[in-house]
C-alpha cells in the first residue's frame, strides 16, 4: 500500500454529492487522497473543475463517471475512466439521458398536480440542483406536507403501480460499456455484490468483457477482506482490472469517508497502461436504445 490515499469513486453536486467539484477535491486532499476520480452519475459536468482543482493542488486526477443502468436482476451501475469526456457525441448521449430522467421528474409532478396534490417542478429542481430523481420528488412533497416521510412519498406516489408511477430511461449494463468505449474510456463495474452479484456477473462477464469491459471495483467503500477476496478472484480469471474507492457523497452519506478505503497503487498503474493502449484504436460509435416502454 502507498503513504497516500487512491480514491477513484466520488460524486460531487454535478450528480448527487453535496460538495461542489472544487471543494470535493480540496476536502480529498486534506483526507490524504493524491489519485482521485470524480464519478459523477450519468454526468461529467464537474471534470473540468475538479481537473483544475487537483492540478492546483498536485492530485492525479482522473476523468471519470458512473452511469446507472437496469437489468431484470437489479440495477447495476457503470464506472467509466479515462474518458474522452469532451467528445460531442459522447456528450450528446449523457444530455439525452439526463434530459430523460429530468422529463420522467417533470411527468411525475405534472400527474401529481393533476391529482391536486400542488408540488412545483421548480421547487424539485431546486432540491436536487443536478440530475432529477424520484427522491427529490418525494422530498418535495414530503415538504408540501403531502407525506410525513421520503418512504411513505414513494409507498403512496411514486413506487410502481402508484398514481404518479413514471418508467424510466433503461440503459443495460452492455450500453453503458459501449458509451464508455465509444468515449475512449476504460468500463468498470462499480460495487459489484450490492447486485448482480456473482454469481450472475460470471454468467455476464464473457460478454461484458468482449464488449471492452477493463475493470471490476474490489476494494470497495465497505467491503470486507472476504469479499474483497471473492471478487479479486473473480477479477483475475476475466483479466479484469481491480480498482476501488469510497463513494464519497458528502458527511453522513456513504460510512467511508473520502480515500478511507485501501486502494493498491497497482490498480492505478494498471488502469493507466490500458488506457494508453485504448487511445490508439478507433472505437465504434455508440447508439442510445430508445426508452423503455415499461
Ligand atoms: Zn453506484
Ligand atoms: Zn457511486
Amino acid at each position: 500500500m502507498t503513504d497516500y490515499a487512491i480514491d477513484l469513486h466520488t460524486h460531487s453536486t454535478a450528480s448527487d454529492g453535496l460538495y461542489a467539484p472544487q471543494v470535493l477535491v480540496q476536502k480529498a486532499y486534506e483526507a490524504g487522497v493524491r489519485v482521485l476520480a470524480l464519478t459523477d452519475h450519468d454526468s461529467t459536468e464537474g471534470v473540468a473543475e475538479a481537473a483544475e482543482a487537483a492540478t492546483q493542488l498536485g492530485i492525479d486526477f482522473i476523468p471519470g463517471i458512473e452511469i446507472n443502468t437496469e437489468t431484470s436482476a437489479g440495477e447495476v451501475h457503470m464506472l467509466g475512466y479515462f474518458l474522452h469526456y469532451q467528445q460531442e457525441a459522447f456528450q450528446q448521449a449523457l444530455r439525452t439521458l439526463r434530459d430523460a430522467r429530468q422529463r420522467r421528474g417533470q411527468r411525475m409532478v405534472e400527474l401529481l398536480n393533476e391529482q391536486g396534490i400542488a408540488i412545483r417542478w421548480e421547487r424539485v429542481r431546486e432540491l436536487a440542483q443536478g440530475a432529477v430523481g424520484r427522491p427529490h420528488v418525494a422530498q418535495a412533497l414530503v415538504e408540501a406536507g403531502y407525506a410525513q416521510s421520503i418512504e411513505e412519498a414513494f409507498a403512496r406516489y411514486l413506487s410502481k403501480g402508484c398514481p404518479a408511477y413514471v418508467p424510466r430511461y433503461k440503459l443495460s449494463p452492455q450500453d453503458a460499456v459501449r458509451l464508455i468505449v465509444s468515449a475512449r474510456g476504460l468500463p468498470v463495474i462499480a460495487h459489484p455484490l450490492e447486485l448482480p452479484g456473482p454469481e450472475i456477473l460470471r454468467q455476464w462477464l464473457p460478454e461484458l468483457c468482449a464488449l471492452g469491459l477493463a475493470g471490476l471495483e474490489v476494494y470497495y467503500g465497505p467491503y470486507t477482506a472476504e469479499q474483497e477476496t471473492l471478487l479479486l478472484t473473480l477479477a483475475r480469471q476475466f483479466d479484469l482490472i481491480p480498482t476501488g474507492g469510497s463513494d464519497y457523497h458528502g458527511p453522513g452519506i456513504h460510512p467511508t469517508p473520502l480515500g478511507g478505503h485501501p486502494v493498491p497503487a497497482e490498480s492505478v498503474t494498471r488502469l493507466q497502461e490500458a488506457a494508453a493502449a485504448r487511445s490508439h484504436q478507433t472505437p465504434p460509435p455508440f447508439t442510445l436504445p430508445e426508452p423503455a416502454a415499461e
